[in-house]
């Protein structure tokens, strides 16, 4: 069963950011914060079923609107007068390990090579227009969707090209995101494309929590009735979300309400005037579900609580939420006086001096209500431009992500501030891999550069033309070829390997005992790693920590997704005593083996920082015990890297010696990285 929209408790933000882009698509979508257990899913899945259905071109594979078919519709043309059907609005969940094939439909290119025949089977993205793209885990998505997602939000279309042959078509839907933070943050180029973010928690009122269980069990044990039971709340949320919308168009967004949207949103800072666009949306949008025709100061303070937390986000590191203090003061500053009201009775007309064109978001050219579940903003194109700090993802070049680091995520606003900011270089594990896609290591990849060809296994995604040519040519005559043009088989076909980055686990074994030295060592050591965790946040790399100081090793941070439980491991992390190195060595091989076995794909690399000194009770040899656990890292193949912390005027030459036990490169705390004097006179 799918459980009622309206049977779902508490998370009433979550509800009305729903709800909000329900009513006025434009607005964006909705990404939703929170962790495990808070049923944000089940909510979100419920959604689909209180939307207004879509007309659509009876067998038409990409849910045309017959009133206004794409006219590049591969299933078309369609007649301007033709058929109509009439079908419930869609929910379509994009699963985060999908291929490319299937978010945005495949081209079959044997066919087109050899028999001529353009021949596309849709993808989600097809499925999804007109109606809800959902990704659960959508921090987890893989860089190369999150790319192709992005331009077919931003253009309202899906283009699939390969080898010349290129089908498009019609894809706009509304984004809707669910993440647990814990796991890791979103790329700040996917944070700023949806319209609003709301934070779940799971409800701390006892009264609400028993409601919550009582519901479940209740939908548990007859989901029919349970159901029928919400039938009539389900219909009239239908019908609220359906005469909101009608009534969006006749929506007014005054001059003295405009005010207070741009006075909010300089007051927090962001960047650009995307933020701006999103909010009067959502405020325009809350006014219809309201049942109002003129925003309201309210209608502004709801939908800057919505739209503005995530853009003024500068670094993985921050906190989230937005300063109640800062909201209200804007809001107080920009209201008119009270002898100019606010509110006319009448309550229209005051929109003739829009200064951007956002008041003409309030018209029927918003395009929101012909169109079903409506229409994504188009014209973002150009509002992107503005609040995107961050490179464009890498399938290739890592020296290119590393350079164009944007100022704004560097760690100076940190809650943990290294004493220095390092831009730190990359460090990769050696060979080719095959892991999931990121910008560390090389790997075989579905995109990057051509290496080479093979003979396909399955269908040709990546046809290898030259090789394919090659393949095809001594035939020619047997296949009676006389005038130009090749004859091709489908056993002359090549794929072409590529080769692009993976992301990979890195595990940091931190030496925190006494002998590193010096509180503003220690704070060094701190920053070094901090930045090279700021790398691997944008390496899309798991990361983890191990740290050993007294007498014995700890697993600080379980491989994880989430930079900032690091960065609130190391922030904390207790230092001084004796160095047993063996000991943190042996806990991250432990750690390593557990991990080959969750992520068999994700090639570890071990990064461990330390000036080399094995210490502990008398009467051990120490110093040999590590080398022998470094061996055993060795001769399971994990690739590693000494960061050297020895500091004074005689150098001891030890995390050296260890790391030729590691097998692996060993560097001096100060060739991590240039040091970046002034973070802030960079940008
Ligand atoms: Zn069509």
């Amino acid at each position: 069963m799918v459980y009622p929209f309206s049977a779902v408790v508490g998370m009433d933000d979550m509800r009305l950011a729903l709800l909000l882009n329900a009513v006025s698509p434009a607005v964006g979508g909705v990404l939703v914060r929170g962790e495990k257990g808070t049923a944000k899913s089940t909510a979100v899945r419920a959604l689909a079923a209180v939307l207004p259905p879509v007309d659509v071109v009876p067998g038409c594979r990409f849910g045309c609107d017959p009133a206004a078919p794409d006219p590049a519709c591969p299933d078309g043309p369609h007649p301007a007068d033709g058929p109509s059907s009439q079908r419930p609005a869609r929910l379509v969940e994009l699963p985060v390990g999908a291929s490319e094939d299937r978010l945005v439909g495949s081209l079959d290119i044997e066919r087109a090579l050899t028999e001529g025949v353009k021949s596309f089977e849709p993808g989600l993205l097809a499925a999804a227009h007109r109606g809800v793209l959902y990704v659960d885990e959508v921090n987890l998505l893989h860089d190369h969707l999150v790319d192709l997602l992005l331009d077919a939000a931003a253009l309202g279309r899906a283009y699939v090209e390969r080898e010349g042959v290129s089908v498009q078509h019609a894809a706009r839907f509304l984004l809707v995101g669910t993440m647990n933070p814990e796991e890791g943050e979103l790329r700040p180029q996917l944070l700023d494309r949806f319209g609003l973010t709301v934070e779940v928690a799971a409800p701390r009122d006892a009264a609400l929590r028993a409601e919550v269980v009582r519901r479940r069990f209740a939908a548990d044990a007859d989901p029919a009735g349970f159901e029928a039971g919400w039938a009539d709340e389900e219909r009239s949320l239908a019908a609220r979300i359906a005469a909101a919308r009608a009534l969006l168009p006749r929506v007014v967004l005054g001059d003295a309400a405009l005010g207070q949207v741009t006075a909010v949103c300089a007051a927090f800072g962001v960047d650009g005037l995307r933020a701006d666009i999103v909010t009067a949306r959502a405020a325009i949008a809350h006014a219809a579900w309201s049942g109002r025709e003129q925003v309201t100061e309210d209608d502004v303070r709801v939908a800057a609580r919505l739209a503005l937390p995530h853009r003024r986000r500068r670094n993985p590191f921050d906190a989230p939420g937005l300063d109640e203090e800062t909201l209200e003061q804007a809001l107080d500053d920009a209201r008119p006086d009270p002898d100019d009201d606010p509110t006319p009775p009448e309550g229209r007309g005051r929109d003739d001096d829009p200064t951007d064109g956002t008041a003409s978001d309030s018209t029927p050219s918003d395009g929101a209500l012909r169109d079903g579940t409506g229409s994504f903003p188009d014209r973002s194109g150009a509002d992107r431009s503005g609040g995107d700090p961050s490179p464009p993802s890498g399938e290739g070049e890592g020296e290119q992500a590393a350079d164009d680091q944007p100022a704004g995520a560097a760690p100076e606003r940190a809650a943990v501030a290294p004493d220095a900011a390092f831009r730190a270089r990359r460090l990769e594990v050696p060979g080719i891999g095959a892991g999931v896609a990121g910008r560390r290591s090389r790997a075989r990849s579905e995109r990057g550069r051509v290496v080479g060809s093979t003979r396909p296994t399955g269908t040709v995604t990546r046809l290898h033309l030259v090789d394919t040519v090659v393949a095809a040519a001594p035939h020619q005559r047997e296949r009676g070829r006389t005038g130009p043009g090749l004859r091709l088989a489908r056993t002359d076909l090549r794929q072409a390997e590529l080769e692009g980055r993976e992301g990979n686990l890195v595990l940091f074994v931190l030496d925190a005992s006494g002998s590193m030295g010096s509180r503003t060592r220690v704070a060094a050591v701190k920053g070094a790693v901090l930045s090279l965790l700021t790398d691997a946040y944008q390496r899309r790399d798991k990361v983890g920590l191990v740290t050993f100081r007294g007498a014995d090793a700890e697993l600080a941070l379980p491989p994880t997704w989430s930079v900032e439980a690091a960065a609130a491991r190391l922030a904390d992390l207790p230092t001084g005593g004796r160095s047993p190195i063996a000991a943190g060595l042996l806990r991250a091989h432990e750690t390593l083996r557990v991990e080959r076995v969750r992520d068999p794909r994700r090639r570890p690399l071990l990064v461990v920082v330390t000036d080399g000194r094995a210490t502990g009770e008398r009467g051990t040899d120490h110093l040999g015990q590590a080398h022998r656990a470094a061996g055993l890292l060795q001769a399971a193949g994990t690739a590693s890297v000494v960061v050297d912390c020895e500091s004074g005027f005689v150098k001891l030459g030890l995390a050296h010696t260890l790391g030729m036990h590691l097998g692996g490169q060993t560097l001096r705390l100060e060739e991590l990285g240039e040091l970046v004097q002034n973070v802030k006179a960079a940008a």
